[in-house]
């Protein structure tokens, strides 16, 4: 999608925990256990993919997007197929997608990666750019005096 941004690949965790479980050291139980809402939303909102569940290796996987922000509103939390995802993205400024794989045979289920969507990723100002990095340095009195000095810097 055009906006995404600020993509965060949960595959690492994802190997990490097969990796326990090939070890036997957490068992089936532990990660297949998708609750009700999410085998929901992967019925009904999820898209499906071509890659087969790790666990059971019998069904395929469905990616679940969860989207997060304050302009959602009361959507915030819900599940959206990728369609309407596409829709959100040029009707918001920013909001926040999480990706989840589910089985729908086994329960498997884990987050696959985290990004961001929204109008804000189109190319748009610098100004933009500017008000996004103050509100990601961790005090606003630090963060200005050491972009300041950054900048005196070029
Ligand atoms: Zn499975």
């Amino acid at each position: 999608m055009r906006t995404q941004r600020q993509v965060v690949d949960y595959s690492l965790q994802k190997r990490a925990v097969l990796r326990e479980l090939l070890a036997a050291r957490v068992g089936t139980y532990d990660v297949c256990d998708a609750s009700p809402y999410l085998k929901n939303a992967a019925r009904f909102h999820g898209e499906p993919t071509e890659e087969r569940c790790p666990i059971c290796r019998s069904e395929n996987l469905i990616h679940v997007h969860y989207i997060y922000g304050d302009e959602l509103k009361q959507s915030a939390g819900q599940a959206r197929t990728r369609a309407e995802l596409s829709v959100l993205a040029m009707t918001l400024r920013e909001f926040q997608v999480y990706v989840v794989e589910v089985c729908p045979g086994c329960d498997w289920n884990h987050l696959v990666e985290q990004f961001l969507l929204g109008r804000d990723g189109l190319a748009g100002g610098a100004e933009d750019g500017l008000e996004r990095e103050a509100v990601s340095g961790s005090s606003a009195p630090a963060g200005s005096t050491s972009r300041r000095r950054r900048e005196a810097q070029r």
